[in-house]
């Protein structure tokens, strides 16, 4: 189903769980292990996903560390196409390109594989993250992504926290969809 009934998006959210105070006073994380090891809503994402992003002619679907290797992998896999980590510094052992975002305090540091996005140039990329805050980290992906021959196409998200305003920051550069606006 391309799109998701209100009953579905509840069947989602009620998956996820509210853990307080981690991982510092204050936040509150949520913990997407609960829709993982939870078999029928882990279906119901990625059968939603699929059916929207089988439209899209990707080549790539690209998934930020580590929570948007789980989903990333899994849809890349459904729709029949590569996938590619992007992870935090030092973590890759090939020549990477980097990109530094900003954190609430300090800044950190995203990479990719030079040739990750083999194949034809304008690989069309999908970038998945299990959610959105500030926006940083994924503004910094999509920077990444396009600064090899590959195009990102779409940014998506499990859940958009969406008081932080995020969006806005990613949405200036590509386009982007939440399965669940909080
Ligand atoms: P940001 O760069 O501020 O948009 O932060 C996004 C990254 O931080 C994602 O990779 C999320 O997995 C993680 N993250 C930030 N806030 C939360 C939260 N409240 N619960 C779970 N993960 C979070």
């Amino acid at each position: 189903m391309k799109s998701l009934t209100n009953e579905q998006r509840t069947t989602l959210l009620e998956s996820i769980r509210d853990v307080e105070d981690f991982p510092k006073k204050g936040i509150i994380f949520k913990d997407i292990t609960t829709l993982l090891n939870n078999s029928s809503a882990y279906k119901l994402l990625m059968d939603h996903l699929k059916a929207k992003y089988e439209e899209y002619d990707l080549d790539f679907v690209a998934g930020i560390e580590s929570r948007g290797f789980i989903f990333g992998a899994t849809l890349a896999n459904m729709l029949g196409v590569g996938f590619v980590p992007i992870r935090k510094k030092g973590k890759l052992p090939y020549t990477t390109i980097a990109e530094k975002y900003s954190l609430e305090y300090g800044v950190d540091e995203i990479e990719v594989h030079i040739d990750a996005f083999r194949g034809k140039e304008g690989s069309r990329v999908l970038l998945i993250d299990d959610l959105i805050a500030t926006g940083g980290t994924a503004e910094a992906a999509v920077k990444l992504i396009n600064q090899t021959n590959a195009k990102c196409v779409e940014a998506c998200f499990l859940i958009n926290l969406s008081f932080l305003e995020g969006v806005k920051k990613v949405e200036s550069i590509t386009n982007t969809y939440s399965v669940l606006d909080i």
